[in-house]
């Protein structure tokens, strides 16, 4: 009972030391200290006497025998809060926080523990204020995309070495504003080991030049750089272990826009899970990097009347650029 107290105070101490990092300076929480057998009060403006906060405290033949309970994130990692903070800023997208301490698993549920835990509500926090001027920015590299080719060299490091013909880098400017990323080579791509060659490399090209630019003005890459069996869809590792190498070449380019094509792209490099269909048309913000989600030209081989949606993903594209 006495450490479960202390962690309590301790945790409760950290929310609010994180809430204050984060601007919410308009509350005031005066906490006692606890010695491991009594509290001390530390403020004299503290309304709480020493007595109440004895009695606050029942004994552990009080305390219910209860099942341990999940641990509970802090609130402002609950996303719902994360999506009212949201709209109240300008962000498109919050910036995932530093992983904060959990409240500890012990033997009370959540209902008990938050009778305990004095609330502090969110919305005293001033709004305009969290993360409204938090940006992440790519960080500068030092190294070329020689450096990572070399480093990616006769690669084995997922299953999907074993049908390669080629592996396929990312190919075009390397000074680009514009770049596009999609999900892995098909057959074409894979026996020439350049991407987007095939007829959705074909449609590409189309989509380029219908912003006024040539294939050889944008970069152009691959979440994977080797083909899947089937083309079936690359696995979340298999995935993981290729897109370091793309994100180091982002951070050589510096391009001012990405544009992500259909659901692969789009969820593995913005790391979310919301599909393709509710981004599209919309800027994201990918550490500074505006990123523009769009449907794959695969999926407009299919379906030529989505051609539309994406023509007018692209003008905002272009708008942006020549902004
Ligand atoms: N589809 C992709 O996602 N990438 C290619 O390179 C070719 C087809």
């Amino acid at each position: 009972m006495k450490s479960e107290i202390s962690t309590l105070l301790t945790d409760l101490k950290e929310q609010i030391l994180y809430l204050q990092e984060l601007g919410a300076n308009n509350f005031r929480v005066d906490l006692p200290e606890f010695d491991g057998s009594k509290f001390k009060v530390q403020s004299s403006k503290s309304e709480v006497s020493q007595e109440r906060l004895e009695r606050f405290v029942p004994s552990d033949d009080e305390l219910p025998k209860i099942e341990p309970a999940k641990p509970k994130v802090s609130n402002i990692e609950n996303t719902s809060t994360r999506r009212s903070l949201l709209e109240s800023t300008k962000l498109s997208r919050l910036p995932s926080l530093p992983k904060r301490n959990t409240f500890s698993t012990d033997q009370k549920t959540e209902q008990a523990r938050e009778t305990e835990m004095p609330k502090i509500a969110i919305e005293d926090a001033p709004q305009d204020l969290l993360f409204g001027d938090f940006k992440q920015t790519l960080p500068e590299s030092n190294e070329t995309i020689e450096d990572i080719r070399l480093d990616i060299g006769n690669c084995v490091r997922c299953p999907l070495h074993e049908g390669r013909t080629k592996i396929v880098h990312s190919t075009g400017n390397f000074a680009a504003d514009l770049m596009f990323v999609g999900e892995a080579p098909g057959a074409d791509e894979d026996a020439q080991g350049i991407p987007f060659v095939g007829r959705s490399g074909q449609l590409l090209n189309k989509i380029i030049e219908s912003i006024g630019l040539k294939r050889e003005d944008v970069f152009v890459g691959n979440i994977n750089r080797c083909r899947p069996p089937g083309n079936r869809t690359p696995t979340l590792p298999e995935a993981k272990t290729c897109k370091p190498f793309l994100l180091r070449e982002i951070a050589i380019v510096q391009p001012k826009v990405i544009v992500v094509l259909g659901n692969t792209a789009c969820q593995n490099l913005l790391e979310t899970k919301v599909g393709i269909t509710k981004l599209r048309g919309e800027f994201q913000d990918y550490f500074g990097i505006s990123v523009m989600p769009t449907f794959h030209p695969a999926y407009l081989l299919r379906d030529p009347t989505k051609k539309r949606e994406v023509w007018e993903d692209m003008k905002k594209v272009r708008d942006f650029l020549n902004k």
